[in-house]
């Protein structure tokens, strides 16, 4: 009998154990329940694995540890490769238990670093401007794999340095967030749940498209901060830099992040890739203004970040801050982000796994 690579796949996966990092706090609760386990163990057992491992060897019986692995896979991604750029961006490869990769970046914010994460393997929004869209989607990320992405990265950065503080968090790796929505929506409760990760609602940000199908399902997620790809304030040149935009129009995606409940202090993120000769007119600034100016927005300026093969160029320092006066002038909220590990490809829109970027990178 002859069995399909999809059959072969499919039964492997189902021998899978299920990921201790995809668990809530209440899958613990029950699963201490099932394995006869003291609930005063919670603590201690959540404190080991999000916290400090020799809690672990403490507090927790071995009895204990030796059931919950006959039914939880402890593992992390595995790094297969690891570069740090001059400015202390370090870009993980880390290989998924099923041979893929994803791309992993640690980038240094003050006193405080990010870890920007990817929650698909590939991409299928195939925008002009990112690398990774050149790659296609090759599959979902599960939250387990979202969340050990970021215990890797802060364990790796924990064990440099011990007093270093808890990474926030981006996803702004490869794929489109909320194509991907259920796993990440875990994901993001497992970071924000206090007896997990605890990250503050501040310390998360979540980059979108406009992916205008699961939009609205971001209304009952944690709270989080959003920002969306917005690029042109035109959708005729949106569509050139995002394709999948002409099934998603401006006007809709903006009327359901107008719909997101914000704090005080609080801002809608709208993303604006600089290209030379492109977007960066006055027409531009005028469309940005009128589009932006009655909303809690925040425009963040970034210079397109070129990769191999790319048709869009990138602007000057001058012209970058002639564009931004422009916008402050019309009393929007603007900030340029600085590019941080362009020289090992680690910035925006600079992630793709594959032989091409690795030999980019290592010349
Ligand atoms: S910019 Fe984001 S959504 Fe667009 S192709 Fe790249 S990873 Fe996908």
């Amino acid at each position: 009998m002859f069995l399909t690579i999809q059959l072969v796949k499919a039964i492997l996966a189902s021998m899978r154990l299920r990921s201790a990092y995809s668990l809530s706090q209440v899958d613990w609760i029950a699963l201490l329940a099932e394995c006869g386990a003291s609930p005063f163990v919670l603590s201690f057992l959540l404190d080991g694995i999000y916290r400090s491992e020799a809690v672990l060897t403490k507090h927790v019986s071995p009895g204990l540890m030796a059931q919950l692995g006959n039914l939880l896979d402890f593992t992390l991604p595995t790094v297969t490769a690891q570069q740090e750029a001059p400015d202390g961006t370090v870009k993980f490869q880390l290989r998924l238990i099923d041979g893929l990769e994803v791309e992993t970046v640690l980038i240094p914010f003050h006193k405080r670093f990010t870890v920007c994460l990817s929650t698909q393997v590939g991409c299928g929004m195939n925008c002009s401007f990112c690398y990774t869209g050149t790659q296609g989607l090759k599959r979902n990320l599960t939250s387990g794999e979202i969340v050990g992405q970021y215990l890797t990265a802060k364990r790796w950065l924990q064990a440099r340095d011990p007093r270093a503080l808890a990474p926030s968090i981006v996803f702004m790796g490869q794929g489109e967030p909320l194509h991907n929505v259920a796993e990440v929506e875990q994901a993001i409760r497992i970071f924000t749940d206090p007896k997990l990760v605890d990250l503050g609602h501040r310390q998360l940000t979540l980059s979108t498209v406009g992916h205008l199908p699961t939009l609205p399902r971001l209304r009952g997620f944690p709270k989080v901060n959003v920002a969306l790809s917005l690029h042109s304030p035109f959708e005729e040149e949106r569509r050139q830099l995002i394709p999948v935009s002409d099934r998603f129009p401006l006007a809709a995606v903006l009327q359901e992040l107008d719909q997101l409940p914000l704090l005080p202090r609080q801002f809608i993120t709208y993303e604006y890739l600089l290209i030379r000769d492109f977007n960066m007119s006055l027409r531009h600034v005028e469309g940005l203004a009128e589009l932006l100016g009655h909303r809690k927005a925040l425009v963040n300026l970034i210079p397109f970040n070129p990769f191999p093969g790319a048709r869009w160029q990138r602007p000057s320092m001058d012209e970058v801050d002639a564009f931004r006066a422009a916008l402050v002038e019309k009393k929007l909220r603007v900030m340029v982000r600085t590019t941080k590990g362009s020289e090992i490809l680690a910035a925006c829109g600079q992630l793709k796994v594959n032989k091409l970027a690795r030999e980019h990178a290592t010349t």
